[in-house]
């Protein structure tokens, strides 16, 4: 992209590559070396405009991991930092991030147990002696069904 530039020792305007790495430019009217200053608008192409755009309104940055959280949020959802005292809660994310897995095992391990009981149910009505007459045993499978 060429930028216009004012020659500082000439005054005249020429134009300057400001994808080049190099700073300096030498004037082609009067041949002198121009250290040339990007000025704001015409020479930097930077995307400030998207900083803080009306469609992030109800959003903010988390300062840690950068990931968008609501704007009054006090935690983190993504990394857990708690944005008043910049502190990682390194014992509620952990639980909010693994609570469900923990719920899930040990609904997991009641179903399990529940399961184990059935299979093992059978087995007692085999041993001998058996005490228990039809209607009780209903009973007990209707006191373990509910
Ligand atoms: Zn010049
Ligand atoms: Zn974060």
């Amino acid at each position: 992209m060429f930028v216009n530039t004012k020659c500082a020792f000439c005054e005249q305007m020429f134009d300057y590559d400001s994808s080049s790495d190099d700073p300096t430019a030498e004037c082609p009217h009067c041949g002198k070396s121009n250290t040339v200053e990007l000025l704001g608008d015409t020479a930097a192409p930077v995307l400030t405009v998207q900083h803080g755009a009306p469609t992030l309104a109800g959003v903010k940055e988390c300062p840690v991991c950068k990931s968008q959280i609501e704007r009054d949020a006090v935690l983190c959802i993504h990394c857990g930092t708690n944005l008043a005292t910049g502190q990682k809660a390194k014992g509620s994310s952990w639980l909010a991030a693994h609570g469900r897995l923990v719920g899930l095992i040990s609904g997991a391990l009641v179903v399990g147990a529940i399961a184990l009981g059935f299979v093992l149910w059978p087995k007692q009505e085999d041993a001998p002696p058996v005490y228990t007459t039809p209607a009780s045993t209903g009973e007990q499978l209707a006191s373990i069904a509910t």
